[in-house]
């Protein structure tokens, strides 16, 4: 085959002069953290999502954090999630103070297996944390059903999921909180952001907790007639989304469903080229679902293949195509693995399909050559090292 002369990145940003434009005027004005811009963007996602409200964050670990702060989860808490993430989602709740529990995924979506929270359900368990794994809502019925019959709060990870949805609605339009990340890689990007949905309610105490614990926000304090009086309430962080961000944040949002209708085009010419290889195994859609597509998963069928998934990724860079692997599962982190004695085994179906999955570029910045010349390469390599 012929090579790619340049390097194909893993997950670029797709900015354009609107952003570029709002960043620059927002730099012009004189209010450049959290104003009224952020206050649109948060009207603006929420509507999107079809949400009862959203709170915009600096990113979505500080949304999942204050989350579990705002539900007043702390030491001796347990809360569960799954090992198929990237870390943060574990981290957060080493944050409280509280003890994560991991649960293993169902081996077609890698999301949590509902069937395995139950076992996990302790007298200390306060909340779930599932994670909308590639874009792929997690089976939230079951764990909607579970949650209600143990008095638990369901906290969703949708770092990958914006915009997806499960039976019809959008995640983030239920009263629950969810978080969504802006990071550069995700599906919409503030270079780093996040955001929270929830109910009025729950959002109203959130926004103390992501501030200072202060009862008024600067942007108020500082109108004309807004008063310097302000209370602290709890000692609150400070996770608030500036404005630069949100003007980045509030065109990304306008261009998501045509940086969507891309990535569905990308998926589609992936699945028709790699379905039928018996080496490869393509990502699944349960019918249930309307797929993010954040992430395109293959994973390597050992029997058919001759080399492993790290060689696998080399043959890849080797023809110039960036790759990435979601995600080392977190009970295999030094910290996790020591602190809890956790084994490689303890999780069967993460640890397994870790060993076999890489992710391949799949962002609206690729051209139809990008995708051609992936799909080469991933065929190539499976005809030089057929079994
Ligand atoms: C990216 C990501 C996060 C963290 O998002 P930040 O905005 O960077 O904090 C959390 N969970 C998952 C599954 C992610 O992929």
């Amino acid at each position: 085959m012929k090579k790619r002369e340049i390097f194909l990145p893993f997950s670029p940003p797709l900015i354009g002069e609107e952003e570029i434009k709002e960043v620059v005027a927002t730099l012009r004005t004189d209010w450049i953290t959290t104003g009224p811009k952020t206050k649109d963007f948060e009207k603006q996602f929420a509507s999107y999502v079809q949400g009862p409200g959203a709170l915009a964050l600096n990113s979505c670990t500080a949304a999942l954090h204050t989350a579990l702060v705002t539900l007043g989860i702390g030491a001796g808490d347990e809360v569960i999630s799954t090992p198929m993430t990237f870390v943060a989602s574990a981290n957060v709740v080493e944050y409280a103070g509280a003890r994560p529990v991991l649960v293993d995924v169902c081996s077609d979506t890698l999301n949590i297996d509902p069937a395995k929270v139950e076992a996990a359900i302790t007298p200390k368990t306060r909340a779930i944390i599932p994670v909308h794994y590639s874009g792929h809502p997690a089976d939230m019925d079951p764990i909607h059903a579970l949650a209600a019959k143990h008095k638990l709060t369901v906290i969703e990870d949708a770092a990958h999921a914006v915009p997806a949805k499960y039976k019809g609605r959008f995640i983030g339009s239920g009263p629950n909180p969810v978080a969504f990340s802006f990071y550069a890689t995700k599906n919409m990007t503030t270079a780093e952001g996040g955001m929270l949905t929830a109910s009025p309610e729950f959002l109203e105490q959130a926004r103390v907790v992501s501030l200072h614990g202060m009862n008024r926000d600067a942007w108020k304090r500082y109108q004309p007639g807004g008063n310097w009086k302000y209370d602290v309430v709890t000692p609150g962080f400070k996770y608030n989304m500036t404005d630069i961000q949100a003007s980045l944040g509030l065109w990304q949002l306008k261009k998501l469903q045509s940086f969507q209708a891309r990535r569905r085009e990308i998926v589609a010419q992936y699945q028709r080229a790699f379905g039928d290889s018996p080496a490869l195994e393509i990502p699944v859609l349960r019918p249930e679902v309307e797929h993010a597509w954040h992430l395109y998963v293959l994973r390597l069928r050992a029997e058919a293949l001759k080399i492993e998934r790290d060689q696998f990724i080399e043959e890849l860079t080797a023809r110039k195509i960036g790759t990435s692997v979601h995600f080392i599962p977190v009970h295999l982190h030094s910290f996790y693995r020591n602190k809890y004695g956790l084994k490689e085994r303890d999780f069967p179906v993460t640890f397994d399909n870790y060993l076999r999955m890489l992710s391949l570029p799949l962002n609206p910045r690729m051209t139809d050559q990008d995708v051609a010349d992936v799909i080469e390469a991933v065929l190539d390599i499976v005809t030089q090292n057929r079994r």
